[in-house]
Parts: structure tokens; C-alpha cells; sequence
């Protein structure tokens, strides 16, 4: 950490950072979309390119800012099959129903057993600022629940259309704390996304492993 003071706020990450996947729900999740957009796509080559669709966009949101959830990312894993588009957008209501059913039945799990308490019991206003990719804030909101952070605020980047670094996240995050910039910490996994993003919104910044110990010991140094 850059810090030697306590800060007045601290926003939070959320992938890598205090949760990681089931590893029973991307399987699932992908064979639940193979099956609805395209039947004829052998399970691994699909698989394979929702993998890749999904790496390129996420490249894609950090290098512009914005955000890309369900819709473009399925649609984006059809181009790279070289597959037509144009008939998804009518099934994206009810394949988002189908991934929120899966994603509640594997929610994402804490990356430490310790993490919620940890969270909770920090001494200063607390944030959730976050890439949502697949799982928009709204199925976050209950999966952070069942993962027990169902206290904790967030910033969701679907639902403000910008993802880290673009500043705007990370100007929404201070405004729900009430806490200038200058003044909350940013705790993230991502270098670009989280670090250089942060700091460029006048944030300062703990860079944390995806391994949950790393973010454990950010927090106990908080107390
Ligand atoms: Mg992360």
C-alpha cells in the first residue's frame, strides 16, 4: 500500500479481489448457450471461443472504458464462430433468465473464508466498484448476498455504461461513499483496470494476488 494513514473510504473490487467463480457455473453457463444459439458447435469448440470472446472483451473494456455485458459478449463469441447475430437479440431475455437460474444455483464464492467479516467490521465507509462483464449488477447484488456482502454498496459498470479504469466509475464509487477521491483507497487485482485507473481518478490504490490472502491482509491493515 502507498499509504501510511487510514483512509477515509475504501472501495473494493470484486473479481479476484473478493470473490472467484464456481467452478461448476461457466461450464454449465456455456453448455446452457451452446445449446440455445448454437446447437451445431461441437461443446469444446464453443467453449473455446466464449473463453476467447470473452478474454477480447474484457481487453476491449480496459483499453476504452466501456462496458460490454451479456448480449455483446454472446454475440461477439457467434462472430468469432462466424456465425449470424441477428436472431440473439430476440433470445437475450430469456438466455439471461436461464444464466441468473445457473448462477444462483453455483454462486461465486468468497476467495477467503475470512473476507466477509473482514468487510464488514472495517472502520471507514465501504464500496463495491466493478467490471461486471457476463453477471450485470442486478444478479450481483444477490449473488454478493449469498456470498455474504449483501451489506456492502456497489458501482456496476452496466449500469453506468463505463468500466474501469474509465474515471467516471470510480468518480461514482466516492460519490456513494461521500468521500473525496484523494481521500478512499482503491483495492483491486487488475493493474490497468483497477491501479492505473484508480490513481488516475485521484484514488490511492492497493494492488492485491487473486488468491484472497493478499486482499485479507489489505483489510486487517485497515483496522
Ligand atoms: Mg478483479
Amino acid at each position: 500500500m502507498q499509504r501510511q494513514t487510514r483512509p477515509g473510504g475504501v472501495s473494493l473490487d470484486i473479481w479476484g479481489t473478493l470473490l472467484g467463480s464456481d467452478p461448476a457455473f461457466k461450464p454449465a453457463r456455456n453448455a446452457m448457450l451452446r445449446d440455445a444459439v448454437a446447437p451445431h458447435v461441437p461443446s469444446d469448440t464453443f467453449d473455446a471461443a466464449m473463453r476467447q470472446a470473452d478474454r477480447d472483451v474484457d481487453d476491449v473494456c480496459v483499453r476504452d472504458g466501456v462496458d460490454i455485458g451479456f448480449g455483446g459478449r454472446i454475440e461477439a463469441t457467434l462472430i468469432a464462430l462466424d456465425l449470424p447475430v441477428a436472431g440473439v437479440s430476440a433470445q437475450l431475455p430469456e438466455l439471461y433468465a436461464a444464466q441468473e437460474a445457473l448462477a444462483l444455483g453455483h454462486p461465486p464464492r468468497p476467495l477467503h473464508v475470512k473476507l466477509p467479516a473482514a468487510v464488514s467490521v472495517l472502520p471507514m465507509p465501504v464500496v463495491l466498484t466493478s467490471n461486471t462483464g457476463m453477471l450485470p449488477g442486478e444478479l450481483m447484488r444477490k449473488l454478493l448476498a449469498l456470498a455474504g456482502f449483501g451489506a456492502v454498496p456497489g458501482v456496476f459498470s452496466n449500469e453506468l455504461g463505463v468500466a474501469k479504469p474509465h474515471p467516471r466509475l470510480f468518480g461514482a464509487a466516492c460519490d456513494l461513499l461521500g468521500i473525496p477521491a484523494a481521500d478512499v483507497l482503491h483495492v483491486g487485482d487488475n493493474p490497468d483496470a483497477d491501479v492505473a485507473g484508480a490513481r488516475a481518478a485521484g484514488m490511492t490504490t492497493a494492488l492485491v494476488q487473486p488468491d484472497g490472502v493478499s486482499t485479507l491482509a489489505v483489510l486487517e491493515a485497515l483496522l
